[in-house]
C-alpha cells in the first residue's frame, strides 16, 4: 500500500497563503495563493487538450514561472512529466518522446520551429491561455509510489537513459536536503540550473514542500545572481563548478563579499577542482559540495562548510535518510580504499522507464550500483575519483583521469583538457591527453609540470592539441568519444 500525503502545494496554499512562492529578477511576485490559482487555471487548459490523469506530457522550456507552474499542474491533473533538455537535437529529443510515450509536448516558443519536427503533437507553453478552460478532477492527495516525472540521464558514458522518479523521490529528496541544510524562515532559493535536470527540478518541490520563495532566473547570468544574492535576499543557490568559477571572478571584479544571510552555495553535478573550493573559502562563500544523480532525485552526499577545510575535495557523508557503501570485488571496502560507490536510500529512482535491463545492472540488493568509483576515509567522508569505465589501469596501477584532468587545467596556458587511456603492450594502458590551449606551451613545459605534481605512471604518454573537447548538452565531458576517436586512429 503506497503511502498518501495532501498534494505539497494546495497543503502550502492553504497554511501559509501569504507567503511568497516565487519571485523574478523582473519583478513578478506570487504568493502560495497565486501560485496555487495559477497551477490550477493551468490544469483547467491542459484538460481541454485532452490531458488527463495518467497521461504523459513532455516539457521542453528553459527556466520560467510558466514552467513551474506546468509541472505543478501535471501533478494536479495526474498526468507524468517528461522532462527534455533543450540543448538536445532534433533527433535525441524524438528518441526520448518515442522512449517515453510521450502523448503531447508543451514548449517554450522559442523552441517552436525544431520541436515540430518531433513525432509528438506540440502545444507552446506561451500559447495555452487560449485554450478553454474545462473541468478536471483534481488530485488532492499524491501517492509516493507513483511515478510522476522521467527525466533522461545526461548521456555522459553512452545512451541517455529514462530515470522514473515517484513523488516518494521528490519528497525524500527534499526532506533529506532539509535535514542536512537546515530550513530557515528567511530561505530563498535560486537554482540558475535548468528545470529539465533534478537538481533544478527538484528546488520547485523544495519550494512547495518548505513553503520557502524560489527565486527563478531564465538561465544562469553571474550578474542576476551576484544582485540576487546581495540585493534580494537570496540564502541559498545551487551551482555546477563553472557557475562558481564564473561567481568568483565577478566577485573579485567588484570586490564585494556576500552578506551574512547567503548560507548555502550548493555545488553538485561533477567533480570540483580543490584550487577553486580554496578560493572560494578565501572568498567566504560557504561552498557545501555535493554528490548525486538523475537516479537519485538530486544530491544524496552533502559536505557541510564546517567540514570543508578539514576535508577539501570530499562530497561529504550521505543525507540523514540515505546511505552510502563502497564495495570492490571482493565485498566492502576497508577505509581509504577504492571502489564502486553504491547508495541506499528512498530518493532513489526504482528504475528506468521501459528499460529492465539497465534497471537489473544497476541495483544490487537494493542498493544503486553508481558506476563511480570513490573511497571513503576514516570518518566516514567519501571522495569521488572517477567513474568506472574510465578508470586507467597501468601498470597494475590505477589512474583516474580526473585528478591527471585536474592539474593539466590548472595550468595557465591550458584551457581545457581531457585525459583516456590507450592500450599499451608493456603497460596493458597508458594515459593519452586532449588539450585546448590558451597560449602557446611546450608539451617539455607541460611534463615538467605534471612531474612537480603527479606520479610519474600518472604523466600522459601521449599529447594531442585539439580544438574543442566532445561534451554533452549538460556539458560533461563525454571521454568515450575521445575513446572512439584514438581507436580509429582519427586522434
Ligand atoms: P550517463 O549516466 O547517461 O552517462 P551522467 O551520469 O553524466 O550521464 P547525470 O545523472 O547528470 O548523468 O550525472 C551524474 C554523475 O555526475 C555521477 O554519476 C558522477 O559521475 C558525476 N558527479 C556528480 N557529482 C559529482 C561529484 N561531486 N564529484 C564527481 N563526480 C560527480
Ligand atoms: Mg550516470
Amino acid at each position: 500500500m503506497s503511502e498518501i500525503i495532501p498534494h505539497w502545494l494546495q497543503k502550502q496554499a492553504s497554511v501559509s497563503p501569504e507567503r511568497l512562492a516565487l519571485e523574478t529578477p523582473e519583478g513578478t511576485k506570487m504568493t502560495f495563493r497565486d501560485l496555487h490559482e495559477a497551477v490550477d487555471a493551468s490544469a483547467c487548459r491542459l484538460a481541454s487538450l485532452g490531458v488527463r490523469r495518467g497521461s504523459r506530457v513532455a516539457v521542453l522550456s528553459h527556466n520560467s514561472v510558466e514552467m513551474v507552474v506546468l509541472v505543478h499542474a501535471l501533478s494536479y491533473i495526474g498526468a507524468t512529466l517528461i522532462l527534455l533538455n533543450t540543448r538536445l537535437t532534433v533527433a535525441e529529443w524524438s528518441f526520448q518522446l518515442q522512449d517515453s510515450e510521450a502523448e503531447l509536448l508543451l514548449a517554450a516558443a522559442k523552441y517552436e520551429q525544431q520541436a515540430k519536427a518531433t513525432p509528438v503533437a506540440l502545444q507552446t507553453i506561451e500559447m495555452l491561455h487560449e485554450q478553454p478552460p474545462q473541468e478536471y478532477t483534481c488530485c488532492t492527495e499524491l501517492r509516493l509510489d507513483d511515478v510522476f516525472s522521467i527525466i533522461y540521464t545526461s548521456g555522459t558514458t553512452g545512451n541517455p537513459k529514462g530515470v522514473a522518479h515517484t513523488y516518494g523521490n521528490h519528497w525524500w529528496s527534499a526532506i533529506g536536503s532539509a535535514l542536512n541544510l537546515g530550513l530557515s524562515q528567511e530561505d530563498k532559493w535560486l537554482s540558475p540550473l535548468p528545470m529539465f535536470h533534478v537538481g533544478g527540478l527538484s528546488t520547485i518541490f523544495k519550494s512547495a514542500i518548505y513553503g520557502m520563495p524560489l527565486y527563478v532566473t531564465q538561465g544562469f547570468d553571474e550578474e542576476i545572481v551576484q544582485t540576487a544574492i546581495t540585493k534580494h535576499g537570496v540564502t541559498i543557490v545551487s551551482v555546477v563548478t563553472v557557475m562558481l568559477q564564473r561567481l568568483l571572478r565577478l566577485q573579485e571584479k567588484d570586490g564585494i563579499t556576500y552578506p551574512d544571510t547567503f548560507r548555502c552555495m550548493l555545488l553538485g553535478g561533477g567533480p570540483a577542482p580543490l584550487h577553486l573550493l580554496e578560493e572560494a573559502k578565501t572568498n567566504a562563500i560557504p561552498v557545501f559540495q555535493s554528490y548525486g544523480m538523475t537516479e537519485t532525485a538530486s544530491q544524496i552526499v552533502t559536505l557541510s562548510p564546517e567540514d570543508s577545510i578539514r576535508k577539501l575535495g570530499s562530497a561529504g557523508k550521505a543525507l540523514v535518510p540515505a546511505q552510502l557503501r563502497i564495495m570492490t570485488s571482493t565485498g566492502l571496502a576497508k577505509p581509504d580504499e577504492a571502489g564502486e560507490i553504491q547508495v541506499k536510500g528512498p530518493m532513489i529512482t526504482k528504475g528506468y522507464y521501459r528499460n529492465p535491463e539497465a534497471t537489473g545492472a544497476a541495483f544490487q540488493e537494493g542498493w544503486l550500483a553508481t558506476g563511480d568509483i570513490g573511497y571513503t576515509d576514516r570518518e566516514g567522508y567519501l571522495y569521488v575519483l572517477d567513474r568506472r569505465k574510465d578508470l586507467i589501469i597501468s601498470g597494475g596501477e590505477n589512474i583516474y583521469p580526473a585528478e591527471v584532468e585536474g592539474v593539466l587545467a590548472s595550468h595557465p596556458a591550458i584551457n581545457e583538457a581531457a585525459v583516456i587511456g590507450q592500450t599499451d603492450t608493456q603497460w596493458g594502458a597508458v594515459p593519452v591527453a586532449f588539450l585546448v590551449k590558451d597560449k602557446e606551451i611546450s608539451i617539455e613545459d607541460l611534463q615538467a609540470y605534471c612531474q612537480e605534481r603527479l606520479a610519474r605512471y600518472k604523466i600522459p604518454k601521449y599529447w594531442h592539441w585539439v580544438d574543442g573537447l566532445p561534451r554533452n548538452a549538460s556539458n560533461k565531458l563525454m571521454r568515450y568519444k575521445l575513446q572512439q576517436k584514438l581507436e580509429e586512429g582519427n586522434a
